[in-house]
């Protein structure tokens, strides 16, 4: 058994018996892991208050090779992710943090993917526009995976995406509008703007995206892109997505 310690960023909490909490959370140095935080549910626990969604603590842990689950001994908070009453950022907070849950490689490194969740949960806080963070983090997460990077030339003809491109649909990757008839391609028109701000996303930082955000209507196009992308991919979607919308839109 050995002892580790490192900050994390909470993905997930839920209840695990009568007293303990089971917690996902994802480091820098060790990727995501799963521990139980023995007597968290109690009132008087060392954890209380700290086991929070998005919010970045110091942990300490004990871990054994022959097992999956580690158990946590100490947490201190470095940065919560408190959200008041804004329901909107809440709901992203869920977003984000099981977008990570679904991504993450368990016991592998995770710098990137760790400062751009700890990046975007921090702007958060700070009051930065939700759908914009939301979709700078849906670019990144799918580009970090490997499964959609930066569209700039089309995969058939390696010509520039000058006028747009069609998103097929059996294998989510984009080809320009001249190769759609010759490789019987089909699928959804993406605009060139969509990609302009894909392109944005990829080569500025979200703080120069914010002095000059895209129309909203774009970004609307960029999240329905992504989600497009990332259900392929995974072969649904996720929940937390779908409670977001849901929620947001039952909203009086
Ligand atoms: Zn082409």
């Amino acid at each position: 058994m050995r002892q580790l310690a490192a900050s994390a960023i909470v993905l997930e909490v839920v209840d695990l018996g009568e007293r303990d909490r089971l917690v996902t959370f994802l480091t820098a140095e060790h990727g995501k892991k799963r521990g139980a935080a023995r007597g968290a549910r109690g009132k008087f626990s060392r954890f209380a208050g700290q086991l929070q969604p998005l919010a970045r603590i110091h942990l300490s842990w004990f871990e054994r090779d022959d097992r999956d689950l580690v158990r946590i001994s100490e947490s201190s908070v470095e940065r919560s992710f408190s959200s008041g009453d804004q329901l909107e950022r809440l709901l992203l907070g869920a977003y984000l943090a099981d977008s990570v849950v679904a991504f993450a490689q368990e016991n592998d490194e995770s710098a990137t993917l760790f400062r751009l969740l700890d990046m975007v949960a921090d702007r958060l806080v700070r009051g930065v526009e939700p759908r914009l963070a939301a979709r700078y983090f849906e670019v990144w997460v799918l580009r970090l995976s490997g499964i959609f990077p930066v569209p700039q030339f089309c995969p058939s003809c390696e010509r520039p995406f000058s006028d747009g491109a069609v998103l097929v649909d059996h294998d989510a990757g984009l080809v320009c509008l001249d190769c759609t008839g010759s490789v019987g391609a089909r699928g959804d028109r993406v605009a060139a703007s969509v990609l302009a701000v894909i392109a944005r996303i990829n080569r500025e930082s979200l703080d120069a995206l914010t002095e000059s955000s895209p129309t909203s209507s774009v970004l609307l196009q960029v999240e329905k892109l992504c989600a497009r992308v990332r259900r392929a991919f995974l072969g649904h979607e996720l929940r937390s997505y779908s409670v977001m919308h849901q929620t947001l839109r039952d909203l009086p």
